[in-house]
């Protein structure tokens, strides 16, 4: 069986980290996990788990790690995940990254390497009011960088473009920010320390973006 090929997507929300995550993980026909949107899946139902997690997301909040984990490992175990996978949004601070290598130790499988997206605290801003996300499939556009081919609607499966909620909250976007760099900031370390760490300037056209990450990780 051949080496699973597992990479970390990191990037403040708005980075670009979901559409580099979909790209690599076309190129390298692998699936694209984003926790995300998982979450806001799962927080859809009608169940007492759902208007937990919808709570937090809606509040800016990380929900916690006993919630996060069990969801992590029902899609982990799944079969398309066997020749690796691309995680976009986990882990998300520290508690989570030493959960997730405990998870692949027991497994004797490594990381294959950690990306991290930079972008300026203004150009996010920016980024996060022109931002929409297919209700459908989840794609990601930019009414101004990105902008669908028919107003409204995905290119990619015709589903109803929205803007999400906690793009539109300025307080909520302020928190992400605080827990960006106070908390998912110690987990990049974490793969800093391990020489796990790909830095990617995100202030690039999409394709120039991907170019570069592409060079960087050796994928021709
Ligand atoms: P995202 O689409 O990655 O911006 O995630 C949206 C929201 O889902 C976040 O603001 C958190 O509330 C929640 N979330 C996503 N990933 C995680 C994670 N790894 N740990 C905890 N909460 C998460």
């Amino acid at each position: 069986m051949n080496t699973p090929q597992i990479y970390l997507m990191f990037g403040i929300q708005g980075a670009g980290k979901g559409t580099q995550a979909v790209l690599l993980a076309q190129a390298l026909h692998i699936p694209h996990i984003s926790m995300g949107d998982i979450l806001r899946e799962t927080a859809q139902q009608d169940t007492p788990l759902a208007a937990e997690i919808r709570s937090y997301i809606e509040h800016g909040n990380l929900v916690p790690d006993e919630l996060i984990m069990p969801i992590f490992k029902e899609r982990f175990a799944r079969d398309d995940c066997q020749k690796g996978f691309i995680l976009d949004g986990f882990p998300r601070k520290l508690s989570q990254a030493e959960k997730l290598q405990a998870i692949l130790d027991e497994l004797g499988i490594e990381i294959t390497r950690a990306i991290d997206i930079h972008i300026s605290e203004t150009e996010l801003l920016s980024r996060l009011a022109s931002r929409l996300v297919c209700t459908s499939c989840g794609a990601v556009y930019n009414e101004n960088s990105a902008p669908p081919k028919t107003e409204g609607l995905c290119d990619q499966c015709g589903g109803k473009l929205v803007k999400r909620q906690d793009d539109s909250d300025v307080e909520a976007i302020r928190t992400r920010i605080r827990h960006f760099h106070d908390t998912t900031g110690q987990a990049i370390e974490y793969y800093r320390q391990r020489d796990l760490l790909l830095e990617i300037h995100g202030e690039q056209p999409i394709a120039d973006v991907f170019q570069e990450m592409k060079q960087k990780l050796g994928i021709v």
